[in-house]
């Protein structure tokens, strides 16, 4: 599979080696020279085909060109692992659960995915590969879990101090294994300016083998094109046009589902819903591309001013407003409209959203009412909502149990490594524990 950068389009670069830079040189972000279609035959196969063997054909035709068969089917073997069943509400409604893995967010699917790959092409066995990681919640929960007991990998984690939630904090510093924590006495900037200097200090990189797993990461995107067509398959009896509205914050899950479509999924539509950070709806609107500061939100990790896959949605489109706007349909709405939407969903249909999917819900009703023909509607559910059970509970006035696993996992003993905000200090713990 060859990338380019969307900076430059003769900037390349091969799948393993976008994987372990994350970023191109040039600042931009990788992107498939060529998306493969999927053949004719593969379609009327689907509804035969387990997840994981869609997976597995889906993973072949993009990098099969970089990782023989039986590897491949290996990776996705250990990859997908739960299941992303689609659950109906009413007759043109239905929720993709992705929230059945360890994390209980859907970015389980592409940390996992990662580790596996890394794992895989991880040809140096004399010295570990030090993977360097900044959350501000979501996303260490699924790396910290996609990682363990990975061969040759170690995982360090950075969070801010007192800006996690308890849940968040325990799935973080209870692994123990191959993942560290450390708990960074200031903010999530703080985290990634430390991560960042790390990376620029050739000194240190001499010694240590250092990676990230960014969200931007081409290795987490991909996986993300899988369920799109595990949905499709599932809906496709139907016989209706389908519309998939994503919950979104920096967009790699709508990209995914761009993507999906490019291979060959009938999909006829698909709705950017965002919380008040609505750079992307405003784009849609506008025509302009004006990040802002975030906002915090009830849907916090959705809480992106500057999302930074748009990039490659503009790829996809030729940067052209028009074509961008007759894929996608743009939708916001404030943290109100969202916990009204939870209470409605729960009294009409005795169904718990979370947050961040309600506003993917809301998305959808409201593009519902404007078209006339009929379709289905495929919300992604991004996140148990016992993950934000507080929340949850407070808005829709019930106390919602606690599954028994999380009630497991908040008694663990957490531990965590402390640090201030010192570039020198991080450098010397590095050194002293990986060196
Ligand atoms: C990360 C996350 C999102 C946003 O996904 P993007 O791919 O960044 O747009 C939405 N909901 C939940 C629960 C998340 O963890």
């Amino acid at each position: 599979m060859q990338l380019y950068s969307t900076n430059n389009p003769s900037l390349r670069a091969t799948f393993q080696e976008a994987l372990f830079q994350g970023l191109p040189p040039d600042n931009g972000l990788y992107m498939p020279v060529r998306i493969p279609r999927m053949h004719e035959s593969f379609l009327r196969e689907l509804p035969k085909l387990s997840f994981s063997e869609i997976a597995y054909l889906l993973a072949e035709a993009l990098m099969g060109d970089e990782i023989a068969p039986d590897t491949l089917r290996k990776i996705i073997h250990r990859t997908i692992t739960f299941p992303a069943p689609v659950v109906a509400l009413d007759e043109q409604t239905g929720i993709l659960e992705l929230f059945h893995g360890p994390s209980l967010a859907f970015k389980d699917f592409g940390a996992r995915f990662m580790a596996q790959i890394m794992a895989h092409f991880n040809d140096d066995p004399s010295r570990d590969l030090i993977i360097l990681v900044a959350t501000s919640g979501d996303t260490g929960g699924a790396v910290a879990a996609g990682f363990y007991k990975t061969p040759g990998i170690r995982v360090v984690i950075l969070y801010p101090s007192g800006k996690v939630s308890p849940l968040q904090e325990k799935q973080l510093t209870t692994l123990g294994h191959n993942i560290t924590a450390i708990e960074v006495k200031g903010s999530f900037d703080d985290c990634q300016d430390l991560i960042k200097k790390a990376f620029l200090d050739e000194n240190l990189r001499q010694r240590l083998r250092l990676s990230s797993a960014n969200s931007i990461n081409i290795a987490r995107l991909l996986p993300q094109i899988f369920y799109y067509w595990e949905a499709y398959k599932q809906v496709q009896h139907l016989g209706l046009p389908i519309v998939f509205s994503v919950p979104s914050g920096n967009f790699g899950n709508l990209t995914a589902g761009l993507l999906a479509q490019q291979m060959g999924l009938p999909a006829q539509h698909f709705l950017a819903a965002t919380n008040v950070n609505d750079t992307v709806p405003r784009y849609l609107k506008y025509g302009h591309f004006e990040p802002k500061p975030s906002v915090r939100t009830l849907s916090n990790a959705m809480d992106v001013g500057s999302p930074s896959n748009f990039a490659r949605i503009l790829q996809l489109y030729s940067s052209t407003w028009n074509i961008v706007r007759a894929h996608i349909s743009g939708f916001a709405f404030d943290d109100e409209q969202t916990q009204a939407a939870m209470r409605a969903v729960y009294a009409d249909h005795q169904y718990v959203l979370d947050p961040h999917t309600a506003v993917g819900y809301l998305a959808w009703k409201a593009y519902q009412s404007q078209q006339p023909i009929r379709a289905f509607g495929i919300i992604l559910g991004t996140a148990h909502p016992a993950k934000f059970q507080e929340d949850v509970s407070k808005i829709l006035r019930t106390d919602l149990p606690l599954p028994q696993p999380l009630e497991q996992l908040l008694k663990q003993p957490k531990s965590a490594t402390p640090m201030p905000v010192d570039y020198a200090l991080f450098r010397k713990w590095l050194s002293n524990t990986f060196g």
